[in-house]
């Protein structure tokens, strides 16, 4: 039987899921699928210029797979700037490493781990808030992940 694919790790979810070129309607636009490790590849090689080594580490991968991952991802997003397509971001084989909280009342953003209670927005005080990590279906198995793989 062939074992599983390790799961990779993603710092944090990504602000906006969604992406599309303006003036145009959505209908009738193919979508391109970037996955939550292709995207991560490419905010830490390309937006906060990580050697590609180290940004390896970072999602728990050889440099060879990350290498391969980042060429994916660039080609992803060159097409939905230069073709204007939908971009969707989501899928892949991962886990995040910590969370963000988004308050639907003051739009402020806050970072948490999984392990913390989160419960009113700091900044304005709403209990109105967007757990980013679920809107991407991830949440308690990632909890589990960082408590069995605790660096
Ligand atoms: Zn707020
Ligand atoms: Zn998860």
């Amino acid at each position: 039987m062939a074992r599983p694919k390790k799961e990779r790790i993603v710092y944090q979810p990504p602000l906006y899921a969604d992406f599309k070129p303006q003036g145009v309607q959505a209908r009738g636009l193919s979508c391109i699928s970037l996955e939550l490790d292709e995207f991560e590849a490419i905010r830490l090689a390309d937006y906060n210029e990580m050697d590609h080594a180290e940004a390896a580490n970072e999602m728990g991968i050889s440099r060879s797979t990350f290498t391969r991952l980042i060429e994916q991802a660039r080609k992803k997003i060159a097409q939905f700037v230069v073709e204007g397509r939908l971009l969707h971001i989501g899928g892949g084989n991962i886990h995040f490493h910590g969370n963000v909280i988004r308050c639907k009342t003051c739009g402020h953003m806050f970072n948490i781990q999984f392990d913390d209670d989160f419960t009113i927005c700091p900044a304005c005080g709403s209990g109105d808030l967007i757990d980013l990590a679920g809107g991407f279906g991830h949440g308690r198995c990632c909890r589990e992940y960082n408590q069995d793989n605790r660096r």
